[in-house]
């Protein structure tokens, strides 16, 4: 099996499951409760907010642990519009559905909304960020990098931009954290997720820089200082701890190696496959390559590469029993035939020249048997 779909999810590394066992087993306390087991628990969700603060060089109060990506993403932006109570929403087209949605959740509940569309490299440039602001916008939402292309998006200059019409600036960095390092200098608040860092999947990280008003969605108890009520998942914060250490202090050789690996395999795609072409351009993720075949079907091609124990993913969505072209390539311009024959690989630590070559290999036999039917 070859799995080359790390964007989706990975595979947890075993210290950080070796991290996590000890609450799951002897260590079980509820992190609320005022005895011995319940200490032990606090202290471990205590210290993994530090760690992880002083590796984001933010406060351990600006920190906050929720559920993944999703929640991050949703808690974010609903909390600080419905803070300010109304204003103008600014979110680039290409974001997750987790901002696109809670986007258009708070569009229903009367705030304004505007999508912002990337060039056709699939960068949301600052020019565009800086015109789409008017006297009420509130909130900025750019990620740090697309999930589906790999396209890295020009942050810190966004930030300043933000910073300087007084907008509260908001990067999802799920995608990007597995392979460039991350401090929060640039934007007001981020997302991270474990599952994307070989942590525990329904593990997540929201910053709030400080002074920043927002509204919980979760209300419960005291968890998270009032903000994120319920029972604290102790076992993910010390996941998600490790694997954000981990993540942080192996990342250059690793990012490294995902590149060579990358670029091999989408070298060889380019110029052994031909009427092919990289989906993306200007800086991209070590690890994606989104590539469009022409004349075939995305889904076809993943469908033959999964017979063949190849893990790939396209970036098209199913609902409702349709499936909806992406809407990330859609937002950049491509054609609907390129959309549909786009086909995203993403690249892992575990991956190798080898099982690049193997996909190339089996990549060459499925485009030629699809355009010859
Ligand atoms: N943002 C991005 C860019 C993502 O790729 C994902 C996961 N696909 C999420 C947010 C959601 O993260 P989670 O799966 O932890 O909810």
């Amino acid at each position: 099996m070859i799995y080359l779909d790390n964007a989706a999810t990975t595979q947890i590394d075993s210290d950080v499951l070796d991290a996590m066992l000890p609450y799951l087993k002897g260590s079980f306390g509820n992190s609320q409760s005022q005895h011995a087991f319940g200490r032990t628990a606090a202290d471990a969700v205590l210290n993994a907010r530090d760690k992880i603060a002083k590796l984001l060089g933010c406060r351990s109060e600006e920190l906050y642990f929720v559920s993944g990506g999703t929640e991050a993403n949703n808690t974010a932006l609903k909390g600080i519009c419905l803070a300010k109570g109304s204003g103008h929403i600014l979110v680039s087209a290409i974001e997750h559905p987790s901002m696109i949605e809670s986007a258009k959740d708070m569009a229903a509940q009367g705030f304004e909304v505007t999508f912002i569309n990337p060039d056709e490299n699939g960068v949301i440039t600052p020019q565009t960020v800086e015109s789409a602001i008017k006297e009420d916008t509130i909130f900025c939402a750019v990620m740090a990098a697309n999930n589906e292309t790999g396209v890295i998006q020009p942050v810190k200059e966004i930030g300043e931009i933000c910073r300087k019409h007084k907008v509260f600036y908001f990067a999802d960095c799920v995608q990007y954290a597995a392979t460039n390092q991350l401090s929060v200098d640039f934007c007001d608040g981020l997302s991270i997720s474990a599952h994307k860092l070989y942590g525990p999947k329904g593990a997540g990280l929201l910053y709030i820089k400080s002074g920043n008003k927002f509204s919980r969605l979760i209300s419960g108890g005291m968890q998270e200082r009032g903000f994120r009520g319920g029972t604290v998942n102790v076992a993910a914060v010390a996941g998600l701890s490790a694997a954000v250490e981990k993540a942080v202090k192996n990342q250059a050789d690793e990012a490294e190696k995902i590149r060579k690996v990358k670029e091999h395999f989408v070298n060889r795609v380019l110029k052994e496959i031909h009427d092919t072409h990289l989906n993306g351009g200007g800086k991209i993720l070590p690890s994606h390559a989104n590539i469009s075949f022409d004349g075939c079907d995305g889904e076809n091609v993943l469908f033959a590469l999964d017979l063949k124990g190849i893990a790939v993913s396209t970036g098209s969505a199913c609902s409702a029993g349709a499936v909806n072209p992406s809407h990330v390539l859609t937002a950049m311009g491509l054609s609907p035939q390129r959309v549909k024959s786009a086909v995203r690989f993403s690249f892992g630590k575990h991956n190798t020249l080898s099982e690049a070559d193997e996909a190339v290999e089996a990549l060459k036999n499925i485009v030629s048997k699809i355009r010859s039917i």
